[in-house]
């Protein structure tokens, strides 16, 4: 089901029938006892419109021809009028018992499926876009989608049958009458598709123009633009791009009015114009001149043409909303039908309690799509307890290494060992858990403190332990003049008294998760960017001596950090270039001289340079 931008998707007859039968097995799966209400309901209510315009008008008028009193006609005509009411109140029962009981019953099981599903996926696919893509639009109200194809579904199959009853009927009446139907199948199915496709080409020319428009309307309305959109003249910009894309739409309207326009009226002229005034002269004829039709046929026959062209408008208003829902019930299945490369719940070997050593091996990795290689051949090894920095210019791939060592891409050749066996032995989540991280690109859940802390349900001792972390990031003078301390909600996503963090505040609460979960390996990967130098050299202090004893990655461009380490690795364009301690590599004149350098020169004057080095 692969799409270039701006098409839309098709799905093949196939797909459709399989779609449809996923959302209707699903739903009889929820809640079999209320879909098989429903869909009696659906049948009778469908062939009392059929009978209604049928059987029942022609015994209407036959009563009347034979003169039945007023009492009996009325009596009928009552009847059939609490038919109608009883089953219209039983449908609305019926909608009123779906929402409770099946529809939020259903919702909150399958979003649990996707976001499971979502959890499970390697990293890899949220930057797969066609993957994430399906991802998202998956999310995108699909419950409601699911129930609305089961409902056309339905729909659809008794309509269908009452058009063949009706079809039927009119035909044992008087053959040539069935002729005349054909008017109204050729108008919605022939005429109606030919103006589908045209509405597709207008539809893909317009993409490129609602596209920008819906960028517009975000920039506008996402407070990470406002900033923006207030000190520079990007607004004016902005407004211009939106004037653009408003002619363009105007343009391609332009373009397609005549045809589309067109179009609709012969689908009009068929659907009704071309059916009903050829059937009255028809039938007319049959009543008045060969004699062969009854005043009641020529009454049932009129009234059937009626219910039978709206019934055919119906059916193919229904095919094409069956066509559209599908394709997201479509890639919901693909995104939950995707077999994951590296999924979290994959069983393997517990991690040992005591991790003596972590070693990459020949390690080669380039991120799919992608020319470049951002691993080259990389060896090293860390032992029991050690501390090593890693350090390098932007680009060099240390962020791609931390990845590969919590498995969240898996090396293109080599491997990675865990006390000397390929961490792919490993049950991911355990390896995973051994763990403790803190990355350059954390982000601040809108949820309390201390939940930003324990990334987990609260247990009990948290809080303490929490207080202990924060005073060491020097985050607790902050957190415990917030009116509820370590209850006071981050964010304002969800509450207006929420509390935004600055950036440099946001890794301190990075670094006292990470140390607040402290795990046998700790990772630190940048998480003091927006920090100045010397809050960020007391940071790796506190790192440093709250992780002595365990081993510990850590990943700094600024060099005066990494100099705490007990051994410094210097990666250029995804190779190892130099290795050793602080003092090795000073003297050294290679990579990590150049950049140490280059650094002191920002922070001390040139006279002060030797003193730093
Ligand atoms: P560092 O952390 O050293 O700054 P990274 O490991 O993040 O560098 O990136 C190494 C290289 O891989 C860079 O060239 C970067 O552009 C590329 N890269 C990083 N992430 C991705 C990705 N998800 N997809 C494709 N290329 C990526
Ligand atoms: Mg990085």
């Amino acid at each position: 089901m692969k799409t270039k931008k701006g098409e839309k998707e098709k799905l093949s007859a196939g797909q459709l029938i399989k779609n449809c039968l996923f959302a209707v097995g699903e739903l009889f799966k929820n809640s079999p006892v209320y879909e098989t209400l429903f869909v009696i309901e659906t049948v009778v209510s469908a062939a009392l419109t059929a009978f209604m315009s049928t059987y029942y008008v022609k015994i209407l008028v036959n009563m009347l021809e034979e003169g039945a009193s007023f009492k009996k006609a009325a009596t009928m005509i009552v009847g059939f009028c609490i038919a109608q009411v009883s089953i219209f109140v039983f449908e609305n029962l019926l909608s009123y018992y779906e929402f409770y009981n099946c529809k939020l019953r259903y919702a909150k099981k399958f979003n649990l499926r996707l976001f499971r599903k979502a959890s499970n996926v390697e990293l890899e696919c949220y930057e797969d876009p066609v993957f994430y893509d399906k991802y998202t639009r998956a999310l995108d109200g699909l419950t409601d989608k699911i129930f609305h194809v089961f409902y056309l579904v339905i729909d659809t199959l008794s309509r269908t049958f009452s058009v063949v009853y009706l079809l039927v009927y009119m035909i044992s009446v008087d053959p040539g009458v069935g002729l005349f139907m054909i008017f109204p199948m050729i108008g919605n199915f022939v005429i109606g598709k030919k103006l589908n496709v045209i509405e597709q080409k207008r539809y893909k020319e317009n993409t490129k123009f609602s596209r920008m428009r819906s960028y517009v309307t975000r920039t506008l309305h996402l407070s990470r633009y406002s900033k923006e959109m207030r000190l520079t003249d990007v607004y004016d910009l902005v407004q211009d791009k939106h004037k653009k894309s408003v002619e363009g739409t105007n343009k391609v309207y332009d373009k397609f009015a005549l045809k589309s326009g067109f179009t609709y009226w012969v689908k009009v002229q068929f659907t009704f114009l071309l059916i009903f005034e050829p059937l009255l002269i028809y039938c007319a004829y049959k009543a008045i001149v060969a004699e062969t039709m009854s005043l009641a046929d020529l009454t049932v026959l009129t009234s059937i043409m009626a219910t039978a062209t709206w019934e055919i408008i119906r059916l193919s208003d229904s095919v094409v909303q069956i066509q559209e829902r599908c394709i997201y019930i479509q890639n919901a299945r693909d995104f939950l039908g995707y077999e994951e490369k590296i999924p979290e719940d994959a069983g393997g070997l517990p991690v040992p309690d005591v991790i003596e050593s972590v070693e990459f091996r020949g390690v080669t990795f380039s991120y799919r799509g992608s020319d470049e290689t951002a691993l080259k051949n990389v060896s090293f090894r860390i032992g029991r307890g050690e501390h090593v920095a890693l350090v390098g210019r932007n680009g060099a791939g240390k962020s791609t290494l931390v990845k590969l060592l919590l498995r969240l891409y898996d090396p293109d050749e080599g491997e990675v060992l865990l006390n000397g066996v390929n961490i792919k032995e490993y049950r991911v989540a355990d390896l995973r858990d051994a763990f403790s991280t803190a990355f350059q690109d954390y982000q601040v859940l809108a949820m309390t403190v201390l939940e930003n802390l324990t990334a987990a349900e609260p247990e009990e001792g948290d809080r303490a332990r929490a207080e202990e972390v924060l005073k060491k990031v020097g985050l607790w003078d902050k957190v415990s003049c917030l009116e509820y301390g370590l209850d006071t909600v981050l964010t304002k996503e969800f509450d207006d008294e929420g509390v935004v963090l600055s950036g440099g505040e946001a890794q301190k609460l990075a670094v006292a998760r990470a140390l607040m979960n402290r795990s046998k390996f700790s990772v630190f990967d940048e998480p003091t960017g927006a920090l100045d130098p010397i809050a960020e050299y007391e940071l790796f202090e506190t790192i440093t001596e709250d992780t002595r004893g365990l081993p510990a990655l850590i990943i700094s461009h600024r060099l005066t950090s990494a100099k705490l380490a007990d051994r410094i690795i210097v990666l250029g364009d995804g190779e190892i270039c130099e290795e050793g301690t602080h003092e090795e590599l000073i003297n050294k004149d290679g990579l990590y001289r150049e950049m140490f350098v280059s650094q002191a020169k920002n922070y001390l004057a040139d006279d002060e340079m030797g003193g730093a080095v």
